[in-house]
C-alpha cells in the first residue's frame, strides 16, 4: 500500500493524480493542498476521507472544520510533507514558484518527490539536486518529457549519452509570424492543439517559456548542458522525447498524449504497473509523425532561460517570477502577449540589484520571487490584479 500525500489536489494534474489512484487498490489519498478552488476541495475530502489537508487560505479552514472535525487542517502546504509514515509518497502538482517550498522540505524530509511542478527545479536546480543526494532520494519526473527521458535512460549508463531531444507540439500559435505573435488574444492563446492544461503551462506553451523551462529541468535532471538538449517540433506530441547514444542510436517513448501514463510511470517507479485508464497508442491509424527544426529567433525565450541557466545564480529565479507575474497579467488582460517576453527581459537585467548581497538559499529565492512581483506591481502600469 502506498498513501499519497497531494499537493496542487485540485489542479489539471492534481485531479488526474486522483484518477490514478481511483483505480489503483493498492493506493490512497492521506493528505492534499488546495488553494481557491473550496468546492473541489470538500468533493476530494468527501471522497477521499484524508488525515490533512492544507491551504493557504485561512477563510475556507471553518468551513471544513465544522464539516470534518477530525481533519488536520493547515495553512502551511509543506506539512503536508513531512506527515509521518514509511509508505507516504509525495507529489508536487502546484503551479509556479508556490511549489518551491515543498519541493525543498519533501526532500528535506528524506522523500523521494514525484514532480509535476517544473518550475522548483527552474528556480532551485542546485538546491534540490544536491539536498537529494545528500538525503539519498530522488526527484522523480512527471512532466512528460522527462518521464520519457527517464524511462529511456532507466538502466543504461548516463556517460554513454550523447544528447537529448525535448520534442515540442509548438503550442496554440506555432503556425503564426512573429509579427502576429504580438497581438493574440487570452481564448487563441489558451487553445492547447494536443495537451489540456492549466492556465499558466498553456501560455508558457504558447510563448515557449515552458520549452526554456523543461531545457533547465532537464540539465539539473539528467546532469548535462544546455548544448546537450536540442528542441524538436513534433506536432502530433506522440514520441515524448528522446535519448541519443554513444552508438549513434537514437531511442524514444511513445504514447498518446494522457498525463496519466507518467503520472502513473511515477507512482509505480521503477516498477510498470498496468494502466487502465489511458487508451492505446494505435500507430498504424496515426500513419504519419512530422518532425520540424525548432525556430529560436521566433521563440527566444528557450535562449533567454538557456542564459538565465548559465548566469546561475537568482537569474533563473528572476526569469521565473518575471514570467509568472507576466502570464498573469496577460491572463488577466493586463498586457498583450509580446509584453510578456519583454517584462521578462527587464527584469532580468535588474537581477544583481535585486539579490545583491544576498546568499543563494531557499528563503532567498523566494525573498527575490517577492521582489520581482512587488517591482512589476509597483512599475504601475499594469494594475497587476496578482497575489
Ligand atoms: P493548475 O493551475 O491546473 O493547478 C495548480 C494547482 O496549484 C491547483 O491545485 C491550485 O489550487 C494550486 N495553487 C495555485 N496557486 C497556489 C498558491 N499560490 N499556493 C498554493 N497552491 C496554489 O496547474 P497544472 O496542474 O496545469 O500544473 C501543475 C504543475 O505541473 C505546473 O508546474 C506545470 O508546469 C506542470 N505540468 C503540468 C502539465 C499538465 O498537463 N497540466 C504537464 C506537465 C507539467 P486551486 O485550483 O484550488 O486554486
Ligand atoms: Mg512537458
Amino acid at each position: 500500500m502506498k498513501r499519497i500525500s497531494l499537493l496542487g489536489a485540485t489542479g489539471s494534474i492534481g485531479k488526474q493524480v486522483l484518477e490514478v489512484i481511483d483505480v489503483n487498490s493498492e493506493l490512497s489519498l492521506v493528505a492534499f493542498s488546495f488553494y481557491n478552488n473550496i468546492e473541489l476541495a470538500l468533493n476530494i475530502i468527501e471522497k477521499y476521507r484524508p488525515q490533512m489537508v492544507a491551504s493557504p487560505l485561512e477563510k475556507y479552514h471553518d468551513v471544513i472544520s465544522k464539516k470534518y472535525p477530525y481533519i488536520k487542517i493547515t495553512n502551511n502546504i509543506c506539512d503536508i510533507t513531512e506527515i509521518n509514515g514509511d509508505d507516504i509518497i509525495v507529489i508536487n502538482a502546484l503551479v509556479g514558484s508556490s511549489g518551491l517550498k515543498p519541493s525543498y522540505t519533501c526532500l528535506n524530509k528524506g522523500r523521494d518527490l514525484l514532480l509535476a511542478n517544473k518550475e522548483s527545479l527552474v528556480v532551485a536546480g542546485e538546491i534540490l539536486t544536491s539536498l537529494a543526494k545528500e538525503k539519498n532520494v530522488r526527484i522523480i519526473p512527471i512532466d512528460s518529457e522527462h518521464c520519457a527521458i527517464a524511462q529511456v535512460i532507466n538502466g543504461k549508463q548516463t556517460s554513454q549519452i550523447d544528447g537529448l531531444v525535448l520534442t515540442a507540439s509548438g503550442g496554440a500559435l506555432f503556425h503564426l509570424s512573429k509579427e502576429e505573435l504580438k497581438n493574440v488574444s487570452v481564448a487563441d492563446a489558451l487553445k492547447h492543439p494536443s495537451w489540456s492544461m492549466g492556465a499558466k503551462i498553456t501560455i508558457d506553451s504558447a510563448t515557449m517559456m515552458n520549452k526554456g523551462f523543461e531545457v533547465i529541468e532537464a540539465c539539473h535532471l539528467f546532469n548535462v548542458t544546455p548544448d546537450k538538449v536540442k528542441i524538436l517540433i513534433h506536432p502530433e506530441s506522440i514520441v515524448h522525447s528522446l535519448v541519443s547514444f554513444n552508438d549513434k542510436s537514437m531511442h524514444a517513448q511513445l504514447s498518446v498524449s494522457d498525463m496519466r501514463i507518467p503520472i502513473n510511470y511515477a507512482i509505480n517507479y521503477p516498477n510498470l504497473y498496468d494502466n487502465y485508464l489511458s487508451k492505446e497508442l494505435e500507430l498504424d491509424k496515426i500513419g504519419t509523425l512530422h518532425f520540424y527544426p525548432f525556430d529560436k529567433e521566433r521563440f527566444s525565450l528557450v535562449d533567454t532561460a538557456v542564459m538565465a541557466f548559465n548566469k546561475k545564480g537568482f537569474y533563473p529565479c528572476v526569469l521565473n517570477a518575471s514570467n509568472e507575474v507576466a502570464v498573469n497579467l496577460f491572463l488577466n488582460g493586463k498586457i498583450t502577449f509580446d509584453k510578456i517576453e519583454s517584462i521578462i527581459n527587464e527584469c532580468l537585467e535588474k537581477t544583481e540589484e535585486l539579490s545583491k548581497g544576498l546568499e543563494l538559499t531557499i528563503d532567498n529565492l523566494i525573498l527575490v520571487t517577492n521582489k520581482v512581483k512587488q517591482m512589476i506591481e509597483e512599475g504601475g502600469k499594469y494594475e497587476s490584479t496578482c497575489d
